[in-house]
């Protein structure tokens, strides 16, 4: 099989590192006290929006993803990328919102998509559309290293994407090909993310979202964000964590989404654990980027 389908093949060829279980143990205490304080389930019901991204949903991760689903609905509702975008810029946020959303098309966004689609759940995917039909398998196998530091993992074909977008999940744009947008030069850039948009329009209809490809504020330019509003787009996201809780409009100009990077592989406690600590943190921890801009 030349193709990754669950996500135990991918940690065993990344192995037991020791950041990694560092950072286990360390999450498991931190998540551990939290919860003894009760602080955990109290800033699960703060009124905010948090975006969820959910990168691969492989095989061996759709029981977990349902999992999650059904946890966090008890102090959350599920809305759409497009309402909590409109949440988040009207000011709108009475309750705890979450909404989901996976970035590069991987096969394996469908499966996913079913599982969300069967709990009424609207999602939404950030496409590259030229890695949309990948099918040569040297090509896609340095797509994988280079771009996503994986072993090689199918990609979505025009099919597929459609059968996603017919659930009822929206689709993103998150550029061409995945190019790091602080590293192209301007005129391509502008070119790509228009290119980009437009080819999805024609797809599925609308791309009314944008992700940049990686997604921390180093990977972004100012010039990189006025490019993807005038290319007609309403929103723009980081893979920033935080959430969102303001009560008054913001203007789009000054909104970037943050998302908090979620693997369901992770025990529970460990997605408590983020989600209220950035509930805690509320989203006054800043955007130095915009900011600057
Ligand atoms: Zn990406």
């Amino acid at each position: 099989m030349p193709y990754v389908e669950r996500y135990a093949e991918i940690k065993a060829v990344e192995g037991v590192t020791l950041r990694g279980s560092v950072r286990h143990a360390a999450l498991h205490a931190f998540s551990a006290a939290q919860r003894l304080r009760g602080a955990t389930e109290k800033a699960l019901r703060i009124p905010r929006v948090q975006f969820l991204y959910i990168h691969h949903t492989f095989s061996d991760e759709l029981r977990a993803l349902e999992r999650l689903v059904n946890d966090l609905t008890r102090t959350h509702s599920f809305i759409s990328y497009s309402e909590a975008v409109d949440r988040v810029r009207h000011g709108r946020i009475d309750k705890p919102y979450l909404c989901v959303s996976s970035d590069d098309g991987f096969r394996n966004n469908l499966d996913g998509a079913r599982v969300l689609r069967d709990l009424g759940i609207s999602a939404c995917f950030f496409i590259n559309p030229g890695l949309i039909g990948l099918s040569d398998e040297t090509t896609i196998r340095r797509i994988c290293t280079d771009r996503f530091h994986l072993p090689p993992v199918r990609f979505l074909d025009r099919a597929e994407l459609d059968e996603l977008a017919a659930m009822g999940h929206e689709i993103g744009s998150h550029t061409w090909e995945h190019h790091n947008m602080a590293r192209i030069p301007h005129d391509a850039l502008v070119e790509d993310i228009a290119k980009t948009r437009r080819t999805l329009i024609e797809w599925v209809g609308r791309a009314d979202h944008f992700a940049f490809p990686y997604g921390r504020f180093t990977d972004f330019t100012t010039a990189g964000y006025k490019a993807v509003l005038e290319a007609g787009h309403t929103s723009c996201a980081t893979a920033e964590r935080g959430c969102h809780m303001n009560t008054v409009p913001i203007h789009p100009e000054h909104l970037l989404i943050r998302r908090d990077h979620i693997i369901l592989d992770w025990p529970m406690a460990h997605v408590h654990y983020f989600l209220a600590t950035n509930a805690l943190r509320g989203d006054a921890i800043g955007n130095p980027y915009l900011r600057s801009a």
